[in-house]
């Protein structure tokens, strides 16, 4: 019953020639209306070209970071009107490189978070542990810390939100998290939120996995009950192997029906 949902976070990559032969590549090894949502998301200089290269087609646009104030004296920041403006439907949010290298707290995100919701956008939420964490066995509580930041009761509709679960363990180093070791902490982070609001919204509520998904890894990581799509950094740069991730998550929706 939840779409499966594969987003491309393109990160400080692409000219605008580079983008457009990539968003082409793409375009046209898709179906018309695949049975998944798909959306890209390119740096803030690409938002306008691309939006209007996708217009017509399924791929939606989507940001990369947005600023919790509306407007006003914020040099270098972009308001949620603004992304939505330039044609965007997502905003990705507390991505571990702004949390990690870019000293984003979880108090920022959660306002990042309601503005870009006041702002009529989608919020893609990344949340997920260090790898000291994991092996000083904190995962759950790192995951449900952050969790509980960004969502809570003054959230109108919290189904607005798909959170992505990316280990940052597994961001760009080629360790993708195993199968298993994605639906245990999807499992955790549904429950949570089941916790928090109510089973209903826990059962629609889409939990991505990002975090060096490939080709190769997708089908068995989208296999799994909670894994609800993809987050996907380097391999959406390409477009082979980013259409290869989206047809993999159409035929893991056809086989489990
Ligand atoms: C990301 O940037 O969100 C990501 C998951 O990157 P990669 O797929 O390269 O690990």
């Amino acid at each position: 019953m939840r779409r499966l949902f594969i987003a491309g976070n393109w990160k400080m990559n692409n000219t605008l020639a580079q983008a457009c032969a990539l968003v082409e590549g793409v375009r046209g090894a898709l179906p018309r209306e695949p049975s998944v949502d798909v959306a890209v998301c390119p740096p803030f200089t690409l938002l306008v070209p691309i939006g209007q290269q996708l217009a017509g087609t399924c791929i939606k646009l989507g940001a990369q970071d947005v600023y919790f104030e509306p407007k006003g004296a914020f040099t270098g920041e972009i308001s949620a009107e603004m992304l939505k403006d330039a044609g965007c439907t997502y905003v990705i949010i507390g991505h571990s490189e702004r949390r990690h290298k870019l000293g984003e707290t979880d108090k920022v995100v959660s306002k990042k978070v309601r503005a870009a919701l006041s702002g009529g956008m989608e919020v893609i939420l990344c949340v997920g542990e260090t790898l000291e964490q994991r092996h000083a066995d904190q995962t759950e509580q790192v995951v449900a810390e952050q969790i509980d930041a960004a969502f809570g009761d003054d959230l109108a509709d919290p189904l607005r939100i798909t959170v992505a679960y990316e280990p940052v363990w597994a961001i760009g180093t080629g360790h993708n998290a195993t199968p298993e070791q994605a639906q245990h902490a999807h499992e955790f982070i549904r429950s949570r939120l089941g916790a928090m609001y109510n089973k209903d919204v826990a059962d629609r509520l889409r939990v991505q996995y990002g975090g060096s998904v490939n080709p190769s890894n997708a089908k068995g990581l989208l296999s799994q009950p909670d894994v609800d799509g993809a987050l996907v950094g380097g391999a959406s740069l390409n477009a082979d192997d980013f259409t290869a991730i989206i047809q993999a998550a159409i035929k893991a929706k056809r086989s489990s029906g």
